[in-house]
């Protein structure tokens, strides 16, 4: 066996460490030989977060080995020793394959980070058996980063530098583990373009101390997440195990956490939890480092209880991720307000993009208006229909704002929604009471006319149907003689001889068919889809019902005719136009000798050539 590293002498020897007598170094790396023989280890994950997001990116592979007598041995105890016997480029190739298999039962947004040591970087075939693991698994590059310590890179190494660019060039993240916060450590990152690096935990177990170690610590911090930005690097405080570091590291711009206060090494299936709850983890925790950050800087804005104000807000509280492309932006905080409206707890909305809030009937050009509004940087402003849990719709009036850092990068979208579903309802109505005829209850001109020019500006667009025969027809309605019962018996009887005759005529159209109050005696029906020659007949069937019904009024029975005038549509036509012509028809059936019906039937209409009219 080669001779033994002086290193792991002394830390066999070291009272603290796990590895205890009556073994010997000798029989725990012929222990190790046994255990790689049949890759009897296991991986435990642990996540990274992101706190501007609130999610996790990537999980750490940790490796285990459970010794059968002695127990757990810690990988600071093995690794050292797998270095020292040749074992760790199959230990590390083993580690690797697992890990990146494992890895794609996560989402596509949360990579995987691999610890590398120094001797796997000096295989010039590294950067081959990484690609053949992530083929092997179908991994994507860009999900995986691999760790490699700060202290044991020796860049200065031609061919340690040629496989890590090597590994970077084919889109795997090298990130720079352990990284010493002190002033040697900086050269490395001038060095080789990392893609993260990970402050020790020795500098995050420093945090909290005095006041003035504190406000050094956090200088320092600033100054490293600060020129990580300008060498777009994610900088990664590692080993945070307590809400007054977190809160510290916050403070300081640190963008990126690892350690037991979010998440312990974790086996497989635990991570998918982890992934699904870590948004409502730290929202506890930003709620509570709000009271628990005893700094005299912050004391001043933290005595604004915002989060109390939030959660106590009557309007809805939405606070989302930047990214507005699906799957997001995910959702990272609401308020009761929230719940209140719509039925969902916090917890089965975290997480989850704003469009689960969506359904038919929410307007596609308002949510386009607003994607595009923030997309420029700009708030939003919007009346939108929303549905609950349960399925009810309700309409909110809805401001969203991007809410930056201090270099102007969006970082989070917050809504402030106010619940205007009564206000809509009310509108409707209003709009729905201006449409009817206070007499009859049918709708008036208006409407009438809004209503046949959707009819005929649909035909516009999708042209005639069948063969250019059918087509919007109108029919005009007027009462004959009517004058004369107003003038016999008063309004009022004339006003229930409108309403018998407006009842009759509804009775008898069909239901696509839109039937008006024009004003005065004169009544009009739009009938979408007919031949002339059918529109004609209703016209017919209409005039019929009329003569033959006798209609209350508080003078008795009356007894009463229709003259009726119909033209069709021809594409191009304005309302102005049919109109004419159908009032046009109409007066040639009233100097025909009221009770019947005319039809404008010009020579050049091939609809009337197809439908003649009937004698
Ligand atoms: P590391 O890469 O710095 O990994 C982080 C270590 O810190 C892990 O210990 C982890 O369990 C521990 N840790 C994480 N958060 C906290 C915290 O909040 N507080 C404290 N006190 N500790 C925390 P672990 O798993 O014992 O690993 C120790 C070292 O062994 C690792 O340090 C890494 O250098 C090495 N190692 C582990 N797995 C592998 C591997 O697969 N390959 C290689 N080459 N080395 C590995
Ligand atoms: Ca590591
Ligand atoms: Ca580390």
């Amino acid at each position: 066996m080669a001779e033994l590293d002086p290193r792991l002498v002394a830390m066999m020897r070291n009272p603290g460490s796990v590895v205890h007598t009556p073994h010997t170094m000798q029989h725990l790396a012929a222990d190790l030989h046994e255990v790689c023989a049949t890759m009897g280890f296991g991986i435990v994950y642990q996540p990274q977060v992101d706190l501007r997001t609130e999610r996790v990116t990537n999980f750490e592979a940790l490796i285990r080995w459970h010794h059968p007598d002695r127990g757990d041995v810690s990988p600071e105890d093995f690794i050292p020793l797998a270095e020292q016997i040749g074992l760790i480029g199959k230990i590390g190739q083993w580690v690797l394959e697992r890990a990146c298999r494992d890895a794609m039962t996560w989402p596509e947004e949360v990579g995987l980070a691999v610890n590398v040591s120094a001797l796997q970087l000096a295989d010039p075939t590294l950067p081959a058996i990484v690609a053949a693991c992530l083929a092997a698994a179908g991994l994507p590059p860009s999900r995986l980063e691999l760790e490699v310590t700060e202290t044991k890179l020796m860049p200065d190494r031609p061919a340690t530098l040629a496989v890590l660019r090597a590994i970077k060039e084919s889109g795997v993240g090298i990130v720079m583990d352990d990284f010493d916060v002190g002033y040697s450590a900086l050269g490395y990152l001038l060095n080789f373009p990392f893609s993260k690096i990970k402050i020790d935990r020795s500098f995050t177990d420093k945090l909290p101390q005095d006041d003035h170690l504190h406000a050094a610590a956090n200088t320092i911090v600033r100054v490293i997440s600060g020129l990580c930005k300008d060498l777009k690097m994610t900088c990664l405080a590692e080993g945070v195990e307590t809400e007054e570091q977190l809160a510290m590291l916050m403070q300081a711009n640190c963008t990126h956490v690892q350690g037991y206060l979010l998440g312990r090494p974790q086996p497989l299936p635990e991570t998918h939890a982890t992934i699904r709850d870590i948004p409502n983890v730290l929202r506890l925790m930003n709620m509570r480092c709000g009271h628990s950050m005893g700094d005299a800087q912050q004391r001043q804005t933290q005595a604004i209880p915002f989060m109390q104000i939030a959660e106590t807000a009557n309007d809805i509280i939405l606070v989302t991720t930047p990214d507005l492309d699906a799957p997001g932006p995910f959702i990272i905080y609401v308020n009761p307000a929230f719940t209140r409206l719509t039925g969902y707890t916090a917890a089965e909305v975290l997480g989850r993009s704003p469009r689960i809030l969506q359904g038919p009937g929410t307007s596609r050009a308002t949510l386009d208006h607003v994607g595009e509004t923030l997309r420029a940087g700009q708030p939003a402003h919007a009346k939108i229909l929303n549905f609950a849990k349960s399925g009810a719709p309700y309409w909110l009036d809805m401001h969203i704002v991007p809410l930056c850092d201090d270099d102007g990068t969006v970082t989070h979208f917050a809504a402030i929604e106010h619940d205007v579903t009564l206000d809509k309802r009310r509108l409707d109505e209003l709009e729905q009471l201006a449409d009817r005829d206070t007499l009859t209850g049918i709708p008036n001109r208006r409407a009438f006319l809004r209503a046949m020019k959707a009819e005929c500006d649909a035909v516009d667009v999708r042209g005639l149907s069948t063969s250019a025969i059918k087509g919007p027809c109108v029919a005009f309605i007027d009462i004959d003689h009517f004058k004369r019962i107003n003038d016999e018996h008063g309004h009022a009887v004339g006003d229930a001889v409108l309403c018998g005759i407006a009842d009759c005529l509804a009775e008898n159209v069909r239901r696509v068919d839109i039937l008006g109050r024009l004003g005065g005696e004169e009544f009009a029906v739009c009938m979408p889809v007919v031949t002339l020659r059918d529109a004609k007949a209703l016209a017919e069937r209409l005039r019929c019902a009329v003569a033959g019904a006798e209609f209350a009024t508080p003078a008795g029975p009356v007894t009463i005719t229709v003259s009726l005038g119909v033209a069709c549509y021809h594409p191009g036509d304005t309302i102005a136009e049919l109109i004419e012509r159908a009032d046009g028809a109409m007066y040639a059936a009233k100097h025909a000798g009221r009770n019947r019906v005319r039809v404008h039937a010009p020579k050049s209409d091939d609809r009337v050539l197809q439908a003649p009219e009937p004698s």
